[in-house]
């Protein structure tokens, strides 16, 4: 049986103020949750402070994006995995399609930083996904299993159950489009393939996916209803509590 995610993105928006009123708004709203691991994704400057007010309860606390280097070093600007987990972090989303388009991620950078956050002991929620281009010239599925082969290289077995794959189409990000919940699990069931091939069907089977890309309390049932479905990466719609605690509490 996998237990569900919900995770909010907060992407690059929210003070420190702001990000704690947000975390606190949120904490009672969905104590009750225990259906699914809810995390939140502050930016790095709320991190700690996050951390600290959430204690105790059972939201948990993401970074959106580590270093490629496991130890500390001259790297100006960077902050490594084991400094995120210092703080009280517990995952990292890597490789989010933000990251790929205007900072030219690459597979072998986002592999890199997969292996960062396991070494720290961080779970990692690693984004794939394909443009709208991709899409209409018939390519989605090539480029979504270079992306997971790519990003998941050199793991080993006992490295898989701290992974999480989030499919986010490009094209349904921040757009108000959302792939349907068929064109969704036709993905996600891919994805299983894809990582039962490479790994274990024991594997395939425990990993947890999670759609993302214009998810909204009005939609989410309909992608939890779907088989290989298992939680939600959400943007824009996790920045307000009441609204992220609606998609917390869907009940399918
Ligand atoms: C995201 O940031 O990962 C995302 C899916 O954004 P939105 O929900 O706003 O499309």
């Amino acid at each position: 049986m996998r237990k569900p995610v919900i995770a909010g993105n907060w992407k690059m928006y929210k003070t420190l103020s702001d990000s704690v009123d947000t975390a606190l708004a949120l904490k009672p709203l969905v104590a009750n949750a225990n259906h699914c691991e809810v995390i939140i994704a502050p930016v790095f400057t709320a991190l700690k402070t996050v951390c600290d007010r959430l204690e105790g309860s059972n939201i948990k606390v993401a970074a959106q994006d580590c270093s490629t280097e496991k130890e500390e070093g001259a790297h100006t600007g960077e902050v490594a995995a084991f400094m995120l987990r210092d703080v009280g972090v517990r995952y990292v989303i890597v490789g989010h399609s933000e990251r790929r388009q205007f900072y030219a991620e690459t597979d072998e950078q986002v592999n890199r930083k997969v292996q960062a956050g396991l070494a720290a002991g961080l779970s990692v929620i690693m984004c794939v996904g394909e443009t709208l281009a991709q899409r209409e010239e018939g390519s989605a599925q090539d480029v979504v299993s270079r992306q997971l082969i790519g990003g998941l290289g050199g793991l080993t077995a006992s490295d898989l159950d701290r992974i999480i794959v989030a499919y986010e189409p490009v094209w349904a990000i921040g757009t108000g489009r959302t792939a349907t919940p068929e064109q969704a699990q036709e993905m996600h069931a891919f994805i299983r393939r894809v990582f039962a091939d490479r790994h274990s069907q024991d594997a395939a089977d425990a990993l947890r996916i999670l759609y993302g890309g214009s998810v909204k309390p009005d939609n989410i049932v309909g992608l939890m209803a779907q088989a290989d479905i298992d939680g939600a990466l959400v943007g824009g719609a996790s920045l307000k509590a009441d609204s992220f605690a609606q998609i917390v509490n869907y009940r399918v």
